[in-house]
């Protein structure tokens, strides 16, 4: 028996990333428009009026038009429901973008045709990359003029490594968009346009032959461009795709609603379906065992009209059902799901019934943080989401020190839903913690939140520290007492020695070659030589 038309689909959940202004928004919306939607989830980040109906709780969020915090949106395309789990838009939350691509199975890269591969994307594309994510390409903007379409595709293989399949070809250079060769079937797919694109633009297909009577030499050119790339082996290639070597390609003008249903179909034809997840003990738990999933978000304050803490988790494996007694893995104790929505921001909508691939908001989630795992039935534990090597330090203080309870409160709950680090020592004292964070951007967060949502306005007094390593217990002592360097404590445990530069740490491991000092778990994404040679 079914408590919904949509419970047990095949799921496809994925997440666009993109630099901003690539039209993430815009093809959101029209993601949205093609699908029938079953749950809008903090409603899309559209510009103007609609842009208010993200979440506007942070003054900050809105004057600068930036996304800080998730959203997500569910829909229903050929018998899949499909997941789109939006990723925050600013460089500064790239370890906030980590955990969310860390609750997806798919990435969809969206580019713009004109600007071509874009810092933020190349960021963004490396996350996905050491995650071992599919990556779909969406070439955005068509209907405007742009770049070469091989040369766009030059550009990913060469700066990302990446090659590029494309499932469709232009008909008509950038600018000049009538629709695309579908290069599985041959066919042209003609698009037509709508009044701003506000409603799904009708797609009509026909054979090469009419093609070729209705567009002449157009047409003629997107033949040839297709067979060059056959010739060359750019066609799809599922193994290669799914391994991280190929990357779909898709032309499309999001504004317009052209090829977006395209890309729903691709997604569902070749996005991965959930397949479960290791355990920390390195056992798989697969889709079909008992009840578990991870938090992958933890939120606060995202609604004025409930103060409360929302827990993003993303369902592993099993049929999560409202009202069902979970565990919390990390203390043990059961933890009721009276309270659990499909929607996040400011529309919630109580979810009855989740299945893997998912996501679960549950309300008032007091001790989850970001990597916890809960369960039903079998035990399970899966390991945590790794925080991202911090480069900015600061001290935080109350600046009313009759606020200090607040001030607590306060950090205590950005600590946990991760919006910085806190890190503590017995010298510092719990007055003047620590923050920690991997752009400066998070500090203007934390400052914003504790003020608006804690009362607790605070000061912050930049460290001279630039980078951290992780160091034993049994190390602590020895590191601690060198002139330069800070011995912290993060509260998932690990301890931190802070160093001025590069030269400073690299003259202690050449004079204490004896120390462990590890580089962070995520911070060797960025890939850059910036480490001091051994
Ligand atoms: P985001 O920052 O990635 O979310 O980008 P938006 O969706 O807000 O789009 C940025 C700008 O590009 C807006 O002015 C959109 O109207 C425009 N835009 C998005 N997609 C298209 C497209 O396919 N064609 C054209 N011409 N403009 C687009």
């Amino acid at each position: 028996m079914s408590d919904s038309p949509h419970d047990a689909r095949p799921r496809r959940t994925f997440a666009v990333i993109s630099h901003p202004d690539a039209g993430k928004s815009t093809l959101t919306e029209a993601l949205a428009l093609h699908a029938q939607v079953i749950s809008e989830a903090g409603a899309v980040h559209g510009k103007g009026d609609r842009r208010a109906t993200v979440s506007d709780w942070m003054d900050m969020e809105r004057e600068r038009g930036i996304s800080v915090s998730s959203t997500a949106l569910q829909f229903e395309h050929d018998g899949h429901v499909v997941n789109l789990v939006d990723t925050p838009g600013h460089a500064d939350f790239s370890e906030d973008t980590y955990r969310v691509l860390s609750a997806v199975d798919a990435a969809v890269m969206l580019v713009d045709a004109a600007r071509g591969l874009e810092p933020q994307t190349l960021k963004l594309f490396r996350v996905c990359a050491h995650r071992g994510l599919p990556v779909i390409t969406v070439i955005n903007k068509w209907d405007r003029p742009g770049r070469d379409p091989l040369d766009l595709l030059d550009e990913i293989e060469q700066r990302i490594g990446l090659r590029p399949t494309p499932l469709t070809w232009p008909v008509g250079q950038a600018g000049d968009f009538h629709g695309v060769l579908d290069r599985r079937t041959g066919e042209y797919v003609a698009y037509t346009r709508t009044a701003g694109g506000a409603t799904r633009a009708p797609e009509t297909r026909m054979s090469a032959g009419s093609a070729h009577d209705l567009l002449g030499p157009t047409w003629d050119e997107a033949v040839e461009g297709h067979e060059l790339l056959g010739a060359d082996g750019a066609d799809h290639d599922h193994a290669a795709f799914l391994a991280g070597r190929t990357t779909p390609v898709l032309f499309a003008s999001a504004l317009l609603n052209f090829g977006v249903a395209e890309l729903l179909r691709t997604l569902v034809e070749l996005a991965p379906a959930p397949e479960g997840a290791h355990a920390e003990d390195g056992t798989l738990r697969a889709p079909t065992d008992d009840f578990s999933a991870f938090v992958f978000k933890v939120q606060a304050g995202m609604d004025r009209a409930h103060r409360d803490r929302l827990a993003f988790a993303r369902v592993v494996s099993g049929v999560f059902r409202r009202g069902m007694v979970v565990t919390h893995a990390q203390t043990d104790r059961p933890f009721a799901t009276k309270y659990a929505h499909a929607v996040f921001g400011r529309r919630r909508d109580a979810v009855e019934v989740a299945h893997p691939g998912d996501v679960i908001g549950l309300v008032n989630a007091g001790s989850v943080r970001v990597g916890d795992t809960i369960y039903a039935g079998r035990p399970v534990r899966f390991p945590g989401i790794p925080s991202f090597a911090p480069e900015h330090f600061a001290t935080a203080r109350a600046t009313d020190s009759g606020r200090y309870k607040q001030f607590r409160r306060g950090i205590e709950q950005l600590d946990q839903e991760g919006v910085v680090q806190v890190l503590r020592s017995e010298l510092r004292g719990e007055h003047e913690p620590v923050l920690a964070a991997v752009g400066p951007m998070q500090f203007e967060v934390a400052a914003a939140r504790m003020e608006a949502e804690f009362g607790a306005p605070i000061r912050l007094d930049p460290l001279g520290y630039q980078l951290a390593r992780a160091v034993d217990e049994a190390d602590l002592a020895e590191v601690a007492a060198l002139s330069g360097v800070e011995v912290l404590h993060r509260s998932d445990g690990v301890h931190l020695a802070l160093f001025p530069d590069r030269w400073r740490l690299g003259a202690v491991e050449r004079m204490h070659p004896h120390l462990d000092l590890r580089p962070l778990p995520a911070s060797d994404l960025d890939a850059e030589p910036t480490r001091p040679a051994r």
